[in-house]
This record gives C-alpha cells, structure tokens and sequence, in this order.
C-alpha cells in the first residue's frame, strides 16, 4: 500500500546516504542525484572557498547542498500533506527540523579531530572573562548553526556551508 510518510522519511534518508556516500565535496553521481531535484551544484569558486575554510570535511557532498535536497522533498510532501489531508505526514514535517538535520550530516563528514577537541573543551571552560568578550564578538561573524566563520564582504544571506539563514529579517 502507498504509504507517504513511510516514503518521505527514506526519501530523506537517502539524500542523507547519497550525499555521505558521495566523494569528498561532491562528484558526478551526486551531481545527478541533485539534478533529479532540480538542483545545480555549487560553482567552483564557491567549492574552492568552503575546502580552504575552516568547515573541514573529510568526506561526502558540502552540507548547503544537501539542505538543498532536503528542501525540496520537504516541500513535496508539504504539498502531499496538503492535497491528501494525510495528517502522519503533517506530523512528521512539524517535527523536522532542517537546522538539525544538517548539522547531524555535518557531525557525519567532518574530520576526526580526537583529543585536540577534547582539550579546547576543557579550555573553553577556564577562560577568563575578558577572553569571554571576545568570543562574544567573534561568534556575531559565525553562522549560529554551524559555526562557520563569515565574511563581512559577504554577501550571502544563508550560511555558504550549512544554508542556515543568517540574517534574521527584523520586521
Ligand atoms: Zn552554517
């Protein structure tokens, strides 16, 4: 039987799949699994930019990509929520949050760091308050979902690496 949420979460789960699969900053299979939803890859400039930041990955397709992906099936099965009243669905994408889900991929591809990580952790809770100010001002350039250091020349209004939006309008 035609199941729809059963559909939407393992059309999720495999842009997830693909996209880890996928080699490191995408490739040709990735490329046309994007294409199927109408999605052209980021531009080689853009690519070269996000591999000399410092959103290191280790593998898979970039994060804004996948989003990408996520954003049109979401807006598929909005439309199939919708026309067939199918409330499991409703449910499910009232639950889905995107931010997290990237994240979650990202947490997925990014280098192993091991121990240096576990030592800026144990850092980060000595320092003193005048270092806290300066964090302070240095996470107002960051993306809040994922951490990416922005530009201020930047003109982008969604995060480069993960696709969080960055400006929140202030109507
Ligand atoms: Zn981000």
């Amino acid at each position: 039987m035609n199941d729809p949420a059963k559909d939407f979460k393992s059309e999720l789960e495999q842009a997830f799949d693909k996209a880890f699969k996928s080699a490191k900053g995408g490739d040709v299979a990735w490329n046309e699994f994007m294409k199927t939803y109408g999605i052209a890859p980021l531009g080689d400039k853009e690519k070269e930019f996000l591999l000399k930041s410092d959103m290191k990955i280790a593998t898979g397709a970039f994060p804004i990509e996948l989003r990408r992906v996520f954003q049109v099936i979401l807006a598929k099965y909005a439309a199939v929520a919708t026309a067939a009243e199918n409330a499991a669905v409703l449910t499910l994408l009232n639950n889905y949050n995107i931010d997290v889900e990237v994240i979650r991929y990202y947490n997925r591809i990014k280098p192993f760091t091991g121990m240096s990580d576990i030592f800026k952790n144990a850092k980060s809770t000595t320092k003193n308050y005048s270092e806290g100010i300066g964090e302070a001002r240095k996470s107002a350039h960051r993306c809040k979902s994922c951490g990416a250091p922005r530009l201020e020349e930047m003109q982008y209004d969604e995060c480069l690496f993960c696709g969080s939006e960055l400006f929140v309008p202030n109507n």
